[in-house]
């Protein structure tokens, strides 16, 4: 069974991947946003503490994103053998953490899947969802600050997982269904996902730019 973690700036696609991999492999999908956005609309004293963060475009501080996402994790983990981690881990002490974590319930992640676009494209896609989304952290001047987070904190992880022999980067700049076609590719030739009787890789004739901002 997959358990990926899914790396990439805002704006490259990683909720849409997500998704779509959870839904070929059957593994759960854990989005650290969500789970989030979730207890932000629960007007918990929690949902208070993380919206001061999520709204200017900060990261939650990494002990309160771990009590939040670890049940999450080990419940889905149990229940579906595997996990699609979309938007976690995102700074250094979370990766350590999460290896950690992973090691000790036998949960350790075998891919990460870095997706990258240029980012004058991340930023016109955030605009765009913008317009059809309610997202207070989608304002341009929140997006360019969560892209210079993302270079700060995360960028760094990149070279970790590199170093571990299990990251593929793939660039999200071409159509949905070119980068799906990588990645099952990839998954299979790493014994991850089994081949299945009569598969078509996916339709590659879609349009350009289709569904690309739809859900990031
Ligand atoms: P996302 O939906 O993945 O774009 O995440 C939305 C916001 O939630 C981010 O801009 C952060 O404020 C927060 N967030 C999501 N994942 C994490 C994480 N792993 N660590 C800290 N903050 C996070």
């Amino acid at each position: 069974m997959v358990r990926v973690i899914m790396l990439s700036p805002p704006g490259a696609g990683k909720g849409t991947h997500s998704r779509w991999l959870t839904l070929q492999t059957g593994a759960a999908h854990i989005s650290s946003g969500d789970l989030l956005r979730a207890e932000v609309v629960r007007g918990s004293d929690l949902g208070r503490q993380v919206a001061a963060y999520t709204e200017r475009g900060d990261l939650v501080p990494d002990e309160l994103m771990f009590r939040i996402l670890a049940p999450a994790v080990v419940a889905a983990a149990r229940h579906t053998g595997g996990y699609v981690l979309d938007g976690f881990p995102r700074t250094m002490p979370q990766a350590l953490r999460a290896a950690q974590f992973g090691a000790d319930l036998a949960l350790t992640s075998n891919a990460v899947i870095y997706l990258t676009a240029p980012e004058e494209e991340l930023v016109s896609r955030l605009l765009d969802r913008a317009r059809r989304e309610d997202r207070a952290d989608d304002t341009l001047s929140v997006i360019q600050h969560r892209l210079a987070v993302f270079a700060k904190e995360t960028v760094p992880l990149v070279d970790y997982y590199r170093g571990r022999g299990i990251l593929l980067e793939l660039s999200t700049d071409r159509r949905e269904a070119e980068v799906q076609a990588d990645l099952l590719d990839w998954l299979q030739a790493r014994r991850l996902m089994l081949p299945t009787a009569g598969e078509s890789r996916p339709d590659c004739a879609e349009p350009a730019g289709a569904n690309a901002a739809e859900d990031l």
